[in-house]
C-alpha cells in the first residue's frame, strides 16, 4: 500500500468543526468520514489502511487516497465520483440529488469469486478488501459494533435464561478482541454478566482495556477460571482477556473439566491466511511463517481452526449455549476440512436476530461531525424523546452515555425499524429520527451536520448464506439480487455515499452487502433525502423477508403499508 500518506500524517483522525474544505457539506461529510475510518483511536492498523475485520482496508493503496481527497476536494455539488475496491476510478456530472460518490468493493464474478484469485488481484494492486463498514468509510471503532453485541446477548439472555436479570451469574468464554470482537467483553458485562476472552495478541487486550472495554488481563487460563467462577457466583459483571490462542484456551476448559454458560468466537477466522492466527505460533512467527511460506500457513490456520471448533462442539455437548458470531469459522472447517458436523451449533443470526429483521429493524448508526460530544449528547435526548415508550433503547442510551467511551468523530448506534404503522405521521422509525437529527442542525442545537449510516449487516442489505440469511425459511440463502436492489433503490431514493462489496465478515465469495450514508445539514434537500432512503432502506428488509415468507415481515408490511405486490408468495 506505500508509505503512509503526509496528508494523513497531517489528519491523523477527521478533521472537525464547522469549516469546509470541500464545495458542499456531503463531499466533506465523505472526507471526515474516510479520514475517521483511518483515525488511529478507530482503526487497527491505520498505516497499512486497515481499519479492522482482518484487512479491511478504507482505500487500496496510499496514492489512491490522496487521489480520493483531491477528487473530494474539487467534486461539485452535481456530481459523483466512482470508487473501485478502494480507487476512484471516475467522476461524473449526476445531479444534485443523486449520491456524490459509487463505491464497488472486492466484487468478482462467481467462478473467480474466491480467495486465491482475490489475493492474487490483490497483489497485482488490482482490488482491495473492503469488508462491510472499512471500505464504506462508515467504521466508527468499537463503539460501532457494541450494540449489536448487546442486543445478540440480551435475545440470549431471554431465551436461555427467562428468569435471570440477563447474564448475571453466567460466564461468557470467547475469542479475539479486535475492532469488533473487543466489543464482546463490555456487551457480557453491561449485560451483567462474566466474559472471559482468549486474544493471541496482547497489544489487542492492552488496547481492551485501556479504552474501558475489558477489565483484566492474564496469560494464565487457572487464574481467569478462578475469578470468572468468583465473580459469577457474585452476581458481579467481571471481563479478563487471555493472553492465548483461542483453540489452546477452549481445549484448556474443557482439560478442566471447566464449562462456560455461553461459548462463542470472534477471531478473524473468515480470513485463513490473513485474519486467523494458527497454535503453536507467537504472532512475531506466525507473520513471519505468512510471509515465507503462505501455504503452509494457511495449513495451520485451518488445523487451529479445526480444533476450535471441535473444542465448541464439545463444549456444547457439555452444556454450554454455542453460537457461531459471524466470522464463518463453522464455513471454513466445513469447506478446507470437510468437517460436517460443524454447523452444528446455529450462526447469530436465525438465533437471535432474524425476527428484528424482520420487521427492518436493525443497526442505526449516526456521527457528529463537529467533534463535539455535545451533539450527540441532544441526538441522545432526541431518541429518548422521540421513541418515550421504548424502554430497551432508553436503557441501552443511558448505558452507552456511562460506558461507551467514543472514538474519533462522537457517534451513536441504536436499532431502529420501519414501524411506519405506529406512528401518527405514517414515517419509519428510522426516517423520523432522521427527520428530528436534521430540524436540530437547521435550529443550531447541534454544531454541525450529522451523518446517519450503518453496519452492512442490516435487515435487507445482505446476502450471506453462513451469516445472515443462513437457513432461510424458503431455501433462498444465497440469492444476491437483495443487496444488489438495496444499494440500486437508496441510490434512486438519493443517499449521499452508496456502496456494494464481497465478503464483508464471511470472507470472498461467501457474501455480498451494501450501505448508504446520509448528511443530514438541515437543509429541505437532507429532509428529502433522509426520508426516502430511511424508508427504502428498513423497507428492504420487510419485503425480503416477507418474500421469504416470514409471517412477521408480512404483518409489518400489512401493518405499515409497506407494497409487496405478489404479498409474500
Ligand atoms: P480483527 O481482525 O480486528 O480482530 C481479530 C482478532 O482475533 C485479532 O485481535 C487477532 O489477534 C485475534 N485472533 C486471530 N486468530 C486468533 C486465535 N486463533 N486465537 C485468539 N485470537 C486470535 O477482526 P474484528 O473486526 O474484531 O472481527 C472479528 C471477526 O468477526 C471477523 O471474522 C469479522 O468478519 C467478524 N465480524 C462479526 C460481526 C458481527 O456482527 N458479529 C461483524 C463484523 C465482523
Amino acid at each position: 500500500v506505500g508509505d503512509p500518506s503526509d496528508e494523513w500524517e497531517a489528519y491523523r483522525g477527521a478533521p472537525t468543526g464547522t469549516d469546509r474544505e470541500c464545495e458542499g457539506w456531503r463531499q466533506e461529510a465523505a472526507l471526515r468520514m474516510l479520514n475517521n475510518n483511518l483515525d488511529p483511536e478507530v482503526a487497527e492498523k491505520p498505516e497499512d489502511l486497515v481499519v479492522y475485520g482482518g484487512t479491511g482496508r478504507a482505500a487500496r493503496s496510499w496514492d489512491a487516497y490522496d487521489a480520493i481527497l483531491d477528487q473530494l476536494r474539487t467534486l461539485a455539488d452535481d456530481e459523483t465520483m466512482l470508487v473501485q475496491s478502494g480507487k476512484p476510478v471516475g467522476v461524473f456530472q449526476t445531479h444534485e440529488r443523486a449520491p456524490r460518490v459509487l463505491i464497488a468493493n472486492s466484487n468478482l464474478v462467481g467462478k473467480w469469486d474466491n480467495w486465491e484469485h482475490f489475493h492474487e488481484l490483490e497483489a497485482e494492486g488490482k482490488i482491495m478488501y473492503g469488508q462491510m463498514t472499512a471500505g464504506s468509510w462508515a467504521y466508527i471503532g468499537t463503539q460501532g459494533i457494541i450494540q449489536g453485541t448487546f442486543e445478540t446477548l440480551a435475545e440470549l439472555a431471554r431465551e436461555h435464561y427467562p428468569d435471570n436479570d440477563g447474564l448475571r451469574g453466567k460466564i461468557v468464554a470467547t475469542g479475539g478482541l479486535g475492532g469488533m470482537g473487543g466489543a464482546q467483553p463490555l456487551a457480557v458485562t453491561m449485560n451483567h454478566g462474566v466474559c472471559i476472552a482468549a486474544e493471541v495478541d496482547e497489544r489487542r487486550i492492552d488496547r481492551r482495556i485501556e479504552t474501558g472495554y475489558c477489565m483484566e488481563k492474564t496469560d494464565d487460563l487457572d487464574e481467569a477460571i478462578r475469578k470468572a467462577n468468583e465473580a459469577a457466583e457474585a452476581g458481579e459483571p467481571y471481563s479478563v482477556g487471555v493472553y492465548g490462542n483461542a483453540a489452546d484456551v477452549l481445549e484448556g476448559m474443557l482439560e478442566r473439566g471447566f464449562t462456560p454458560d455461553v461459548v462463542t468466537d470472534q477471531t478473524s477466522a473468515h480470513d485463513e491466511l490473513e485474519g486467523y492466527y494458527p497454535s503453536g505460533y507467537t504472532v512475531a512467527e506466525a507473520d513471519e511463517l505468512r510471509e515465507d511460506d503462505p501455504d503452509a500457513y494457511v495449513e495451520a490456520s485451518l488445523d487451529t481452526m479445526e480444533r476450535h471448533v471441535q473444542a465448541i462442539l464439545d463444549l456444547q455437548d457439555a452444556g454450554a449455549v454455542a453460537f457461531e458470531y459471524g466470522n464463518n469459522i463453522r464455513g471454513q472447517v466445513e469447506d478446507h476440512r470437510g468437517m460436517d458436523e460443524a454447523f452444528d451449533f446455529p450462526g447469530f443470526v436465525p438465533a437471535y436476530i432474524r425476527p428484528l429483521f424482520c420487521r427492518g429493524k436493525g443497526p442505526f448508526r449516526w456521527v457528529a461531525l463537529s467533534g463535539e460530544e455535545a451533539d450527540i449528547h441532544r441526538t441522545d435526548e432526541a431518541v429518548k424523546e422521540l421513541f418515550p415508550e421504548k424502554d430497551d433503547l432508553h436503557r441501552w442510551i443511558d448505558l452507552a452515555q456511562e460506558q461507551v467511551q467514543f472514538q474519533g468523530l462522537p457517534s451513536r448506534v441504536c436499532w431502529l425499524g420501519y414501524h411506519a404503522g405506529e406512528s401518527e405521521d405514517g414515517l419509519t422509525e428510522r426516517a423520523r429520527f432522521a427527520l428530528r437529527i436534521n430540524e436540530l442542525v437547521a435550529a443550531g442545537e447541534i454544531e454541525a451536520p450529522v451523518v446517519v449510516t450503518r453496519d452492512h449487516l442490516d435487515a435487507g442489505s445482505v446476502a450471506s448464506p453462513n451469516r445472515e440469511t443462513e437457513a432461510m425459511r424458503d431455501g433462498s440463502d444465497a440469492i444476491a439480487d437483495w443487496p444488489i436492489l438495496n444499494a440500486l433503490v437508496n441510490t434512486a431514493a438519493g443517499a449521499d455515499i452508496v456502496s456494494v462489496h464481497d465478503g464483508g465478515g464471511v470472507g470472498i465469495g461467501n457474501a455480498l452487502h451494501a450501505n448508504n450514508h446520509v448528511v443530514l445539514d438541515g437543509s429541505d434537500l437532507a429532509a428529502e433525502k433522509a426520508e426516502r432512503v430511511f424508508t427504502t432502506d428498513p423497507g428492504m428488509g420487510v419485503i425480503r423477508h416477507a418474500d421469504a415468507g416470514y409471517e412477521e415481515a408480512i404483518d409489518e408490511a400489512r401493518e405499515s403499508d409497506v407494497t409487496v405486490p405478489m404479498g409474500g408468495e
